[in-house]
């Protein structure tokens, strides 16, 4: 080619990429080619590289120009499938031909004749099994290209827990595109798509899914880190390339997963010169493609995407999802568990949906596995304490990702997006703001709110407005730590603060082997100290409170039916009679102490006594043998006609 005479000549170098990759000499060769066009021949000889996929090597980069070739289209693929038919004597039957059409789609010329051919080896003419088998096929072009991947999914928006005002957007779009040509002849603007940022495992993906089904078009999932390759110019090539590839498919849905790795470095002012190419060619494409390519962009980063992305415009709406509010947790358990026997009652739901209050619903879908997991190795069905144990013992996402969840939130929340979920209260983000607030009044509404986050909690127990902290305290919610480190505190201490000490000892979560073993340092009123001894079930508590001075404790804990045996022998032998008297009344009285109170000097305690469900026999012939007052015979009376069916001996 050297001594050649050049003019005139068009030299093809096939499949250049293998010609060119890792081999230094060829390249300068070239170059010096390429030199000797430019210099002696200009516009008489040319060189042609053919590619299948791109490789430019950076010496001879500015003397190419990349020529891309389209896919074949419309009337394109019709003449195509025409011919490959004709050859290989492939029936195409008329109602079949739109259908066939579009499962060519996408497909290069030589592929649609590979894939028919194919088809031909089974099939005589084209049916409904022959579709499917190109569909297959393209799949798997699809995949090789290693950039765009044609998913089967089967979601649906019944799938999705919460996230109401999404999945109201997305349904009045999907009735948009399937009625694209009457829309469009009623100037209503084709959608071209939307941006869900927000929380990791919150159900962005799941949403994407489920939009195929309702829009009932291919799923196309572009994957941005196969996309940026290491070679220069790749990067393009392999996004134009896919966006091409999705316009061929039309109309489908073109899912981009994690938008924010294609622009990694733009937002931080070094500016990688690959993410604003892509971002340019991306946006051009956005704005201008004609196809029926309907964008679901997700995000977790919202903070590494450009801004110009996020101007109203680009995609027709960008929803942020935050962390499921309580009724959406609700909705997610119960979709979460669906077909399994369990049934929970409504107290057990909402205890569950308390229980996971910042959990995102891959936190929620990861406790009710781990706990059908326990379920099975122990071979029995799953219960509602297996979920209990399960949601109990997860570390949420958002406990793992606390720095950047809370720099998330106060962006979107900064961005004012439009949130996915159709809430009535506070957003997690909402409250991660107000507690922030300077207003005292603010974060005491987040301090009550009984779906506010734990660290939140945490923080606002340390507020200088004492009505703040209180509301912490008085919160159902507030975390067992905020509580121990309270009851913690000595007297005299910097921060103690016996109101707020009585309301951690009060609290449902306090700690109960805490509370014994600093009871009697506690100075709690009567009162508080009967509210513990209804409740408790701590045995070193129920004991330090059975010889309370105040007969209303004790009376308490004669109802409670956590008390054992040894409580009971002492409250049997207390000398006021209400104690004795609501012992009695105890479901859970043992057989020795039902003898010893049915021989009690006082007739009110043996006739509650004798109303006792759980009466033993020697207890009924003790009560049956003692004299008793006419005003207790009525008690008696009633409880024979209640006792009859237990063979009742003291007729
Ligand atoms: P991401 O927001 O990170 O894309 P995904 O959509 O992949 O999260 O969620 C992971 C899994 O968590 C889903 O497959 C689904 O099982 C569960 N999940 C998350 N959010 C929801 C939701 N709102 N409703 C039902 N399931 C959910």
């Amino acid at each position: 080619m050297l001594d050649d005479d050049l003019d005139g000549k068009l030299f093809v170098i096939k499949d250049a990429r293998s010609a060119l990759e890792h081999q230094p000499l060829a390249v300068a060769r070239l170059k010096q080619l390429l030199n000797r066009i430019q210099r002696h021949h200009r516009g008489a000889a040319a060189v042609v590289l053919v590619s299948e996929t791109l490789h430019i090597p950076p010496q001879i980069e500015a003397q190419i120009t990349l020529l891309p070739l389209p896919l074949p289209r419309g009337e394109e693929i019709v003449e195509q499938i025409g011919r490959v038919c004709r050859e290989c004597d492939l029936l195409v039957p008329e109602s079949l031909q739109q259908r066939l059409q579009a499962a060519c789609s996408g497909l290069s010329q030589e592929e649609i004749r590979s894939a028919l051919a194919m088809v031909r080896l089974q099939h005589e003419q084209i049916n409904d099994a022959a579709l499917a088998l190109i569909q297959r096929e393209k799949e798997q072009i699809i995949a090789k290209s290693g950039v765009l991947e044609m998913l089967r999914v089967n979601a649906s928006a019944a799938d999705i827990g919460g996230l109401e005002n999404l999945k109201q957007w997305l349904e009045r779009r999907a009735q948009i595109f399937r009625r694209l040509g009457e829309a469009r002849e009623a100037r209503v603007q084709a959608p071209k798509g939307v941006l869900i940022a927000g929380m990791p495992g919150c159900g962005k993906s799941l949403t994407a899914k489920a939009a195929a089904g309702l829009f009932q078009l291919p799923l196309l999932r572009l994957d941005i880190g196969s996309l940026l390759g290491k070679y220069v110019g790749e990067s393009e090539h392999n996004m134009r390339r896919a966006l091409t590839m999705a316009e061929s498919v039309s109309p489908c849905i073109l899912w981009i997963d994690e938008l924010e790795k294609a622009f990694v470095g733009m937002t931080s002012g070094s500016g990688s010169e690959v993410s604003s190419r892509l971002f340019g060619y991306f946006l051009t494409w956005m704005q201008e493609k004609t196809g029926a390519v309907f964008v679901i962009a997700t995000a977790n980063n919202v903070a590494a995407l450009p801004p110009e992305l996020l101007r109203k415009g680009r995609f027709d709406e960008v929803f942020y999802v935050g962390f499921p509010n309580a009724i959406e947790r609700g909705a997610i358990l119960d979709i979460q568990l669906r077909g399994e026997t369990l049934e929970l009652d409504d107290e057990q739901r909402r205890q569950l949906v308390s229980q996971c209050r910042d959990y995102a619903g891959a936190d929620i879908q990861n406790a009710i596995n781990e706990a059908r997991e326990t379920a099975f190795l122990a071979d029995r069905a799953l219960t509602f304490s297996d979920l209990e144990a399960a949601i109990d013992s997860t570390v949420p996402l958002r406990e793992t990702l606390r720095e950047q969840v809370a720099e998330y939130e106060e962006i979107f929340e900064k961005l004012k997006l439009k949130p996915a979920s159709r809430c009535d209260g506070l957003s997690v983000a909402q409250m991660i703001q107000m507690a922030e607030s300077a207003n005292a009044l603010r974060r005491e509404e987040v301090a009550r709110n009984e779906d506010c986050p734990d660290d939140l909690l945490e923080k606002l127990a340390l507020d200088p407005v004492g009505e703040i902290r209180n509301a912490v305290y008085r919160n159902p919610n507030c975390p067992e730590r905020v509580l121990t480190l309270r009851i913690n505190i000595d007297e005299g201490a910097a921060g103690f603060d016996r109101e707020l000490l009585h309301l951690a000892c009060l609290h449902p979560h306090a700690p109960q082997d805490l509370l014994a073993s600093r009871f009697q340092w506690l100075a709690l009123k009567p009162d508080q100290r009967r509210q513990l001894a209804v409740k408790s079930s701590h045995e070193s508590l129920l004991r330090q409170l059975l010889h309370d001075e105040d007969t209303e404790v004790r009376v308490a804990l004669a109802h409670n039916r956590h008390l054992g045996i040894d409580g009971q022998r002492q409250l049997g032998k207390d000398t006021e009679d209400a104690v004795r008297l609501a012992l009695a009344g105890n479901p859970l009285l043992s057989g020795e102490l039902q003898s010893l109170l049915s021989r009690d000097p006082s007739g009110e305690v043996r006739a509650t006594l004798a109303r006792l469900p759980t009466l033993g026999e020697k207890a009924q012939l003790n009560l049956g043998q003692t004299t008793i007052s006419t005003s207790c015979l009525r008690w008696r009376l009633a409880t024979l006609m209640r006792n009859c069916q237990r063979r009742c001996r003291w007729s």
